[in-house]
């Protein structure tokens, strides 16, 4: 009989489905979902923290260098007032010496937020270490739970799988490549019977059109839903 592989591949497939279906709605699955977001939160967290901290200290260093530069400058301007003797000349190398004092004092009073800052980071940094590490073991918690109660129903799945695979070289391969690709998209049951005298597929119950419908007329025949794209099918007597 034409169908008979496909059908009871179809029939053991549908216990498969119900398990897989049972382990995604499960409150285990939900867990590990939901432990799983809030530890990617968390480091992601921490990430921002370690890169913010990376570039307040870059300019912490910058400025550092910078004051440093500048204090070096000053010194070279010790004692330089002694040999002058021109009001104009001191005058000048007087507005000098306040230019760069004055830019000493704007970089130490920036260098001196970022510190704050990095501070502040710090502080942070150890709260979001600490819920990071919370999340950790939430989330080990959770993959634990879940492989315990995806293991009590391996050894059903192993066998249905095992079952699918022997019948699988017995189903004609144009029948497997359609079933195959209706699973992926979800479409399960994908083969189903037809009733040539009510015209509509029996899932999506669309009404077939006259095309299909031609195909659709003894026992034997199969042909896709226009609609749903299942295989329907006339069962043999
Ligand atoms: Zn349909």
């Amino acid at each position: 009989m034409k169908f008979d592989t496909i059908l009871e591949y179809q029939s053991v497939d549908r216990e498969l489905l119900a398990i897989e279906s049972e382990v995604a709605k499960s409150k285990e699955r939900a867990v590990l979902v939901n432990a799983k977001a809030k530890l990617e939160a968390a480091t992601a967290a921490v990430g921002k923290l370690n890169h913010d901290a990376a570039e307040l200290l870059a300019n912490y260093a910058r400025l550092s260098a910078r004051a440093e530069q500048l204090k070096a400058k000053l010194d070279e301007f010790d004692g330089i007032l002694e040999g002058v003797a021109d009001v104009n000349e001191a005058d000048y190398y007087l507005r000098q010496i306040g230019a760069i004092n004055d830019e000493v004092t704007a970089l130490e009073k920036d260098a001196a937020k970022d510190a704050e800052r990095i501070d502040a980071i710090a502080a942070e940094y150890k709260k979001t270490w600490e819920a990071g590490k919370k999340a950790s073991d939430a989330y080990k918690e959770a993959v634990a739970a879940y492989n315990a109660f995806a293991a009590d129903m391996q050894p059903r799945v192993a066998q249905l799988k095992a079952e699918l695979a022997k019948l699988e070289g017995k189903v004609p391969a144009e029948f497997m490549a359609a079933y195959k690709s209706l699973r992926a998209a979800k479409k399960t049951p994908a083969f189903v019977a037809y009733k040539p005298e009510s015209g509509t597929c029996g899932r999506c119950f669309m009404e077939v059109s006259g095309a299909t419908r031609s195909k659709l007329k003894n026992p034997g025949d199969h042909a896709e839903c226009p609609n749903c794209r299942r295989i329907l099918y006339i069962p043999e007597e």
